[in-house]
């Protein structure tokens, strides 16, 4: 049998259809396994649940029908991704289905004519995926087809917690005190020996989705830096624990180089499971700070992910709803600065050109970035959310929120609005001989170790400073640091009365 759109197809809500090549063969099959956030074999409880069930079906919904949401690098990472799962899907016995439109119609309309027992999914997180995941709740409440979910990646599940109290959380100690207490979590399952799939033919790929960027093919250095998959990522693993775990309390706030593990992107999109990463760490044999500091980071993706469970409006609602709002400035030309990397604070340009190139930029310098944007600014902190929301190859809905809320101090557990990073101090700290800044900010590849963090101090007669001119942001920061600080802090102080 095979998928192709028929005429009569076009009945069904969907649009699709499934034709057998032998018209009289009986199609039915036990599961469709939807993929979402899980672009793994290895540790997916979907997939490792259905494959002992009988015949299934793996699918793949893009659900963007505008094309216009947000997330183009991480969609550029997912075309990637995909097309390497399906991949080891296909060597498996059951080749991933790929489908384009609003999971609620399709998946009903798939099952029955299937006559699939079983939709199986992950529980989603995100609440736009919850309210997808409820539409198709609702769609399937007539139909013999039961949806099964279970629960979402992470090493305790965010519906388990709080468990025994009356509220969720607000301070990262109690939450990760509490959360440990119920870990280790379950050993992560093994990839499953074969699969009992069906051969289809489906109209859709995604490599008709425009999810790889042409022209301009803005992707182009994400291309060499990263390896998309499962397989990326257990690679990726295997280096951290062998060359970075060690030293990794101190280092990872170095951006100069890999200094953390750089598995944010194959966490976001499901390629390797947080137990896998956690068991990983546990039999590496490590102890101490290096190991402590790196499972609460793990942790700290548990808390915002907890705090978006709680809290569905945390990307466009402060959470603490006892702040006023700051009086944010609607300064466009301000914010594009920033976007570009040219506002003239080296630390801060550097992060967002590694953004645009690299769609990452580590943890030390997203807070700098984030801290000049909100305060010495006043840029609204969901702007800048946004703009990571679209460049990150890691956006994850839940710690991205949860950490731009932190950083304007509206966040649980927020780092106070008066808490301003210096970001020439910043860059002093971690990047001494200025070797981050230069690598993303080759104008300033002439200054010494004195002045890359601080260019528009040196004096002019130095010969060093030949290469930025006159016009050069270098020169003229869009603010002078001491002020917009001050300018912050009034506005803080006159909010409080
Ligand atoms: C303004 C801002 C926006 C952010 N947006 C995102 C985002 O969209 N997606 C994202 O995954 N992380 C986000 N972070 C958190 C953090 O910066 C990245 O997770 C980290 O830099 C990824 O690099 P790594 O994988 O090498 O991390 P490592 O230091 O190796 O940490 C291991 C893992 O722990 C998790 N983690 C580490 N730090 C944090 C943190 N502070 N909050 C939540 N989880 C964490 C990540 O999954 C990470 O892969 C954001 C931080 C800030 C300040």
């Amino acid at each position: 049998m095979m998928w192709t759109e028929t005429p009569e197809s076009r009945d069904n809500q969907s649009g699709i259809s499934l034709t057998t090549t032998d018209t009289n063969e009986e199609t039915s099959i036990s599961s469709i396994v939807w993929f979402r956030n899980n672009l793994r074999l290895c540790d997916n409880l979907p997939l490792r649940d259905s494959a002992r069930r009988g015949p299934l079906l793996p699918v793949f919904i893009n659900e963007d029908l505008s094309g216009t949401e947000p997330e183009g690098a991480r969609r550029w990472w997912r075309a990637r991704s995909l097309g390497r799962l399906d991949k080891s899907l296909s060597r498996l016995g059951a080749p991933l289905a790929f489908f384009r439109g609003d999971p609620a119609v399709i998946l009903p309309d798939l099952a029955m004519q299937l006559k699939a027992d079983r939709i199986v999914a992950m529980d989603a997180v995100d609440p736009e995926d919850r309210r997808i995941q409820a539409r198709l709740a609702e769609a399937l409440a007539n139909r013999p087809v039961e949806i099964h979910r279970f629960p979402a990646d992470y090493l305790i599940p965010p519906a388990d917690l709080p468990a025994g109290r009356t509220s969720p959380w607000k301070v990262f100690t109690p939450f990760w005190r509490a959360a440990q207490s119920r870990l280790p979590p379950p050993y992560p399952l093994p990839t499953p020996d074969r699969l009992d799939g069906i051969p289809f033919q489906c109209t859709e790929s995604p490599d008709d989705w425009g999810w790889e960027p042409k022209r301009p093919d803005w992707a182009a250095e994400m291309r060499a830096f990263w390896t998309p998959g499962e397989e990326g990522a257990l690679n990726l693993l295997k280096d951290f624990l062998e060359n970075r775990l060690e030293n990794y309390a101190v280092g990872r706030d170095v951006p100069d180089g890999k200094t953390s593990s750089f598995l944010s992107p194959h966490l976001a999109n499901g390629e390797i499971s947080p137990r896998t990463v956690w068991w990983a760490i546990e039999n590496s044999g490590a102890v101490g700070a290096d190991r402590e500091k790196f499972l609460s980071e793990l942790g700290w993706r548990e808390f915002s992910a907890h705090l978006l469970w709680h809290h569905p409006d945390l990307s466009t609602e402060p959470l603490r709803k006892d702040l006023p709002e700051m009086p944010w400035r609607e300064d466009g030309s301000s914010l594009l600065a920033w976007q570009k990397g040219q506002t003239g604070i080296p630390l801060v340009d550097a992060g967002m050109r590694q953004l645009r190139r690299l769609g990452f930029l580590p943890n030390r310098v997203r807070m700098v970035a984030a801290s000049f944007l909100v305060k010495n600014l006043l840029v609204d902190w969901r702007k800048g959310r946004e703009w990571f929301s679209d460049n990150l190859v890691d956006h994850d809905p839940a710690s991205n929120a949860a950490s731009w809320q932190w950083i304007a101090g509206y966040g649980a557990d927020a780092s106070p609005w008066f808490r301003i990073f210096n970001p020439v101090l910043q860059g002093e700290k971690f990047d001494p001989d200025g070797r981050y800044v230069k690598a993303f900010v080759p104008e300033l590849a002439g200054l010494s170790p004195r002045y890359v963090h601080r260019p528009w101090t040196a004096p002019s007669t130095l010969p060093e400073k030949a290469g930025i001119g006159e016009q050069s942001p270098y020169r003229n920061p869009v603010v002078d640091l001491g002020l917009s600080r001050k300018r912050a802090l009034d506005a803080w102080s006159s909010l409080r009365g």
